[in-house]
């Protein structure tokens, strides 16, 4: 049984007060839910939301992280400074690095290794664009990503590992993916899990699906037995609508 998982991507919105005054709802009404909780903030926000989610059973998030361990990278925030700082989990390879940063599959591979070596759990987003679903090629881009994502980790480290699958098309554009199209692809993916490690730690890994969930479509998503549950985006950044998603959290 796979526990359900809802995680909140904020992007780059919101001031300090704002996001601590969001962490403290969140904390309010979602600590101690029987579903795992992550909040993911900028960067200069995420040693006073972690601060304030302490002891709580939401924990706080970064939305990246450096593939290098330490060094002259100006600009770049090391996996091990998130963990510093009392964040538990990264997100890696996210579609607005991929498409708007230019990340590739290897860096991404490259960054979740360092998320894992760092204690965190990592998140890995993956999801074809429009162009890519018409052309029929969503199972082999989803599967490359995937499988470059997952080089670096080994079995052993597949425990704090999530998937997360999200359809470029459907982010940030209120067109979800149908609870069928989001079930395909999280069915496929399950499979090449299998095939890279085995049937059993497959069926253990969650695949989050993410996409303009919103409150109101967030039901039927995760009535779909391989969806374990959301990477939100623009709703996250309401309390009510992002812990309207939790409270449906299977
Ligand atoms: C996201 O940023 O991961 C996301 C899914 O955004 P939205 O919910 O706004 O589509």
């Amino acid at each position: 049984m796979r526990r359900p998982y809802v995680a909140g991507n904020w992007k780059m919105n919101l001031d300090r007060r704002g996001a601590r005054d969001l962490a403290a709802a969140v904390r309010e009404r979602a600590d101690g839910a029987p579903v795992d909780v992550a909040l993911f903030p900028p960067f200069v926000y995420l040693s006073d939301v972690a601060e304030l989610l302490r002891g709580s059973t939401v924990v706080a998030g970064a939305q990246d992280a450096s593939a290098e361990a330490e060094g002259a990278f100006t600009g770049e925030v090391s996996a091990a400074m998130v963990a510093d700082v009392g964040a538990r989990a990264a997100l890696a390879g996210h579609s607005e690095r991929r498409h708007i940063f230019g990340e590739d599959d290897a860096l991404v591979g490259r960054k979740l290794a360092r998320i894992l070596a760092a204690g965190l759990q990592g998140l890995l987003c993956v999801g074809e664009t429009l162009e890519e679903r018409q052309a029929g090629d969503t199972e082999r881009v989803v599967a490359a990503q995937l499988r470059a994502g997952l080089s670096g980790v080994p079995a052993a480290q597949l425990g704090n590992v999530c998937i997360a699958y999200e359809p470029v098309w459907a982010i940030g554009t209120g067109h979800t993916a149908t609870p069928e199209q989001a079930g395909e692809v999280h069915s496929y993916l399950r499979g090449v899990l299998s095939g890279l490690y085995d049937a059993p730690a497959a069926e253990r890994l969650r695949i989050l699906y993410g996409g303009s969930v919103k409150p109101d479509n967030v039901q039927d998503l995760m009535a779909v037995p391989d969806i374990d549950g959301a990477l939100v985006g623009g709703a996250s950044l309401d309390p009510h609508s992002f812990l309207a998603i939790v409270e449906f959290g299977k």
